[in-house]
């Protein structure tokens, strides 16, 4: 039987087994490349498929490979571009020799510390994470742009090098990974006269540099500025890249709408892949964090668990600053040749609090109280169980303040408003956030209430 027609058949008898949906996503796209040598070799879209079939459906399919061929045959799901890629090589070869000979060595900026091992997942960067590593994954396929915001020091620059050490490791696709402010020192020298004489094609350079990539990552893009002519030129590059399938990802420090400076034609580019934020960290995440942290940088001196309870308690906010925290503290043990134990702590940590770097805790309290007046509701129907609108939308806000204003984890939250389940919060919180881009009034509502709050 022709293989085409043998794998419709299969589908039939598969799609009678599933819903539509897990069909659809699961299957739909599937061909059948070879059976051959006791080998059935699938051909499915994106590499989640791969892991979600066999995890999920493995022996649906040898089933049904069985009643249809009489044979049984071991599973192999392949991308398509490996088979592509296998059947192409000789020609990719000797495409490469014929290459212009003016080839620059463009490094790809790639810091090799930052790995997806070594980035600690908690509630507050769950979603962005996931989706860095689907990118990781599918460069180019699934989420493109990825855009990736958050306040400084929250791990955005860490996920960014993790995506692309991931490629780097997994693929020979070329990455790139550059602030929007080297980018525009390029820019700037491609439109400058070559005044040395050196000859040094600085068009071409920079052709090459943005344009011939597969992944191009850019760090900060707030910092591209208010120059229009700069802007023109990442807008080209953009296009270009997108055009061609590159994956492209990007991060900041607000939202795209927030990006004052930028034109609105590349805010709207912006959005049309996946926008995902990082949350401040909670006090689990930041204890699970200085524990990895203390692995990772080999720190062979005991910490004790109290200590680094208060380190996770009294240090909120910015990963950075926990990360400062400890190489001070070990710092303090050795030059006095002393254990890390909690006094010392509270004596290594006092310049923190000098420094106000110790954030000044918001209550949950508060904000319920300001939210509930503000909407003219009472504190009881607030934490309540109510679903109606007028109490609901309130309900929402009050949570979505009480997660961006205070160090409260999502799970507290929940608490906090009567014994919700964590995932309500974080819903709540999602859906706020999404909306406000949207309806001026909300944010202008927002804004008025967190400056009752403060
Ligand atoms: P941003 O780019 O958002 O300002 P960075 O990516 O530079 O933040 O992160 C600041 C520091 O905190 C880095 O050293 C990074 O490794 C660390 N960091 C941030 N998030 C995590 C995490 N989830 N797990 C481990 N380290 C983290
Ligand atoms: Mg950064």
């Amino acid at each position: 039987m022709d293989k085409d027609l043998l794998w419709s058949n299969i589908l039939e008898k598969i799609k009678a087994e599933l819903n539509s949906l897990a069909f659809q996503t699961w299957f739909s796209e599937t061909e059948l490349y070879s059976l051959d040598g006791g080998i059935a070799k699938i051909i499915v879209p994106y590499a989640i498929h791969k892991q979600h079939i066999v995890n999920n459906y493995k022996d649906l399919l040898n089933k049904i490979l069985l009643e249809t061929t009489n044979n049984n045959y071991e599973l192999d799901l392949v991308l398509k571009e490996d088979i592509e890629e296998d059947e192409k090589g000789s020609i990719i070869e000797n495409f490469k020799t014929e290459e212009k000979s003016e080839t620059y060595k463009i490094s790809s900026n790639l810091n090799q510390k930052y790995t997806f091992d070594n980035f600690v997942v908690g509630n507050s960067n769950r979603f962005a994470q996931a989706a860095a590593l689907a990118v990781a994954e599918n460069p180019g396929k699934i989420y493109n742009p990825l855009f990736i915001y958050g306040n400084s020091g929250l791990g955005k620059t860490h996920l960014m090098h993790a995506i692309g050490n991931y490629i780097v490791r997994n693929t020979n696709k070329k990455v790139l990974y550059i602030t929007s402010e080297q980018f525009v020192t390029d820019f700037v020298s491609m439109n400058k006269k070559d005044e040395n004489g050196t000859n040094f094609n600085y068009i071409e350079f920079f052709k090459q540099k943005y344009r011939n990539v597969d992944v191009l990552i850019i760090d900060d893009i707030q910092c591209l500025g208010g120059a229009t002519e700069t802007q023109k030129e990442f807008f080209n590059t953009f296009n270009t890249l997108y055009e061609d399938r590159k994956q492209i990802i990007i991060s900041s420090d607000s939202s795209p709408n927030d990006l004052k400076k930028l034109e609105d034609r590349l805010k709207t580019r912006f959005g049309w892949g996946l926008t995902v934020d990082i949350f401040p960290p909670d006090i689990e995440l930041r204890a699970a964090i200085i524990k990895k942290k203390i692995i990772g940088e080999e720190i062979t001196k005991p910490i004790p668990e109290e200590v680094i309870e208060y380190m996770a308690a009294t240090i909120s906010g910015n990963i950075r600053q926990l990360e400062g925290a400890l190489t001070r503290l070990v710092a303090y043990s050795a030059t006095w040749g002393c254990d890390i134990t909690l006094p010392l702590a509270e004596e290594a940590l006092k310049d923190y609090r000098n420094k106000g770097i110790v954030s000044e805790k918001n209550d949950v309290a508060k904000i319920q109280k300001v939210v509930a007046d503000y909407f003219q509701i009472s504190i009881d129907d607030l934490r309540g169980k109510k679903r109606s609108s007028n109490i609901s939308f309130p309900r929402q806000i009050a949570m979505y303040l009480c997660r961006k204003l205070t160090d409260e984890s999502f799970p507290k939250i929940g608490i906090e408003f009567g014994g919700k389940d964590h995932t309500t919060v974080m819903h709540s919180c999602d859906k706020i956030e999404k909306e406000i881009k949207n309806n001026k009034e909300l944010a202008k509502t927002i804004d008025k209430l967190e400056k009752e709050i403060h």
